[in-house]
């Protein structure tokens, strides 16, 4: 007690039992009990109180408890019983894997594991099992336990206690408890588990004569300053048991500052029967979302001492382990993490590779996986370092003709069977957005950006066309058969030049054109598509364009007598240097 004496009341021995029980029921409404004997070291070595399961005692009101605060020792008869108050600041989440039985599996499987993450294990072991067929040696056992892992009870026999007689049930608990100890020392058989998961209020009752716990079988999280130490609850793992149920468990340890703890039976093998067993690859996957929790893993012995060992100090910028395991957990065809977390990319990111590819965090983003097949896009732009930066999604399908694509802080990567995975960004994206990405005209793209083209131009193909872009005349896109009279004048190294803009309809009689740095090509259903530049166009453009006598041109330019001329659906236009552009009619 701090600050001032603990109040205190003397009973006397007759007063124990009923009375002691209904001081603690009341206790247990006013905040987590728990009573030592005299002498015993530290104020709650001793048992803890536990009321009936789901039934708390009706609290009986003792006047003389009432008035007193939340916190004290009391003292009734030969007994001193010592309350605090509910203590929600000090819950904390932490993580025990137990492991029931004493199966050799947990030796050859289960042992490797923990070691390669440094999870500590809590091992009920029932002392009649030792060495038995199928079952841990002495030997291995002790491989636990000087690794600092906690040896536990778990009964001689597995016997249901339920059914035990008083003589034999007292025989299952000393007895295991006098031979764990003679095995492997005084630290173990301090905590005990129920076969089966059994127990009552006579078995439990005998548990507290010779145990500080019992762990059973009923699911649910720890609340330290509440529970009740004679029934820690726990999640069951079993054969169906996935990776990301045991993050689920976690993020609600988390979330809800409780102790999660996780019982295991075999692992890598089913001599007991085809529920109770983890399969070692699944093992090796929860224990890597333990040890990446960040939270404190812990023996039961720990958690119950309060000797908490500090969480794990996580190097990693705040989130990124969670989020990252998070995203693996809910992905499983990512497979076994192949390395740790590395840290340290642009813009504070992290990532972890798996054997199906790798998950990329950044504060900025979040964590989004990246496989195949766009991931062999992101890389041929240099990652994270690249144009495209971090992905903001994982991939999103559903796309025509079975495409689908993943978007980043630059753009996006799209991919579908026919094309393959090619990256989007910028300008030329921008045009492809207006022609309905995917769904329009040009389809998907089948490369990524091209450059090297005359004055700074790049460009990008789609299944339906091309988009080109040049400083001067911005993105624009050319496909079908303007495009084709385009590359009949040599792409942009020819007279016409770049783009410089979209394909314009409207014109009279269903025609479409489009215009070029030095020119422009026209297009109607009755005259096909030809260029118009020059002084011929000029001329042209005196007679007003397709809505003039004239009307669409017919032809390119060719060599007639001295120049050139360009026929048109009313005529001609011949030109000459001498003479300059004349139009002829019909
Ligand atoms: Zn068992």
């Amino acid at each position: 007690m701090r600050g001032r004496a603990p109040p205190s009341a003397a009973l006397n021995d007759d007063d124990r039992g009923d009375e002691q029980m209904n001081i603690l029921s009341r206790l247990k409404v006013m905040g987590a009990a728990s009573w030592r004997k005299p002498g015993a070291p530290g104020p709650f070595q001793g048992q803890p109180f536990r009321g009936r399961r789901g039934n708390d005692m009706d609290p009986v009101p003792i006047k003389r408890l009432a008035a007193l605060p939340l916190a004290f020792t009391l003292v009734l008869g030969g007994a001193s019983l010592a309350a605090v108050p509910a203590a929600h600041a000090a819950d904390v989440a932490m993580i025990s894997v137990t492991l029931d039985d004493g199966w050799a599996s947990q030796y050859t499987n289960a042992l490797p594991i923990l070691n390669k993450y440094g999870v500590p294990a809590t091992m009920y072991i029932h002392s009649g099992a030792i060495n038995a067929e199928g079952n841990m040696s002495q030997a291995q056992i002790q491989a636990f336990a000087d690794r600092g892992d906690e040896i536990a009870s778990h009964t001689v026999s597995h016997a249901d206690l339920t059914t035990l007689t008083p003589a034999q049930l007292d025989t299952e608990l000393a007895q295991s408890k006098a031979a764990l100890q003679q095995l492997f020392g005084p630290n173990a058989a301090v905590d005990f588990a129920s076969p089966l998961g059994a127990y009552n209020p006579t078995t439990t009752a005998a548990v507290q004569k010779y145990y500080e716990s019992q762990r059973n079988t009923d699911g649910g999280f720890n609340t330290q300053s509440t529970m009740d130490r004679y029934n820690i609850l726990v999640q069951n793992v079993v054969e169906t048991t996935t990776a990301l149920q045991v993050q689920q468990w976690i993020t609600e340890a988390k979330s809800t500052n409780t102790w999660l703890v996780l019982v295991y039976h075999e692992v890598g093998a089913k001599l007991g029967g085809d529920v109770y067993n983890t399969d070692t690859a699944v093992f090796d996957a929860h224990m890597a979302a333990v040890k990446n929790s960040g939270l404190p893993m812990v023996t039961v012995r720990q958690a119950l001492s309060g000797s908490t060992p500090p969480p794990p100090t996580d190097p990693n910028p705040a989130g990124a382990t969670a989020a990252i395991n998070a995203v693996a957990a809910a992905n499983p065809g990512l497979g076994a993490p192949a390395g740790d977390i590395v840290c340290g990319l642009i813009s504070g990111g992290c990532y972890r590779n798996y054997a199906g590819g790798a998950v990329i965090w950044s504060p900025a983003t979040g964590a989004h996986y990246s496989v195949q097949p766009i991931r062999q896009a992101w890389a041929r732009t240099d990652y994270e370092r690249g144009l495209l930066g971090y992905p903001t999604t994982d991939h999103i399908g559903g796309l025509v003709r079975g495409g689908l694509y993943q978007s980043y802080q630059g753009g996006a990567i799209i991919w579908s069977p026919a094309s393959g995975a090619h990256y989007s960004v910028g300008a030329i994206r921008q045009v492809w957005a207006g022609t309905g990405y995917e769904r329009g005209g040009l389809g998907y793209p089948t490369t990524d950006e091209i450059g090297g083209l005359v004055r700074g131009g790049v460009y990008q193909m789609y299944e339906g066309g091309a988009i080109i872009w040049s400083p001067a005349s911005g993105a624009h896109y050319s496909f079908g058969a303007i495009r084709q009279v385009w590359a009949g004048t040599g792409y942009e190294r020819g007279g016409l030049g770049y783009p410089t803009t979209n394909e314009i309809g409207g014109l009279v009689r269903g025609g479409v054109y489009q215009m070029y740095q030095g020119g422009a090509i026209i297009w109607s259903p009755a005259s096909g598509a030809h260029y118009s530049f020059g002084a011929i166009r000029q001329a042209w453009a005196a007679t007003d364009y397709e809505r003039g006598r004239l009307g669409y041109p017919t032809s390119g330019e060719y060599v007639s007598g001295a120049g050139v001329a360009q026929n048109y659906e009313g005529g001609r236009i011949n030109w000459t240097a001498s003479g300059g552009a004349v139009v002829t009619y019909k």
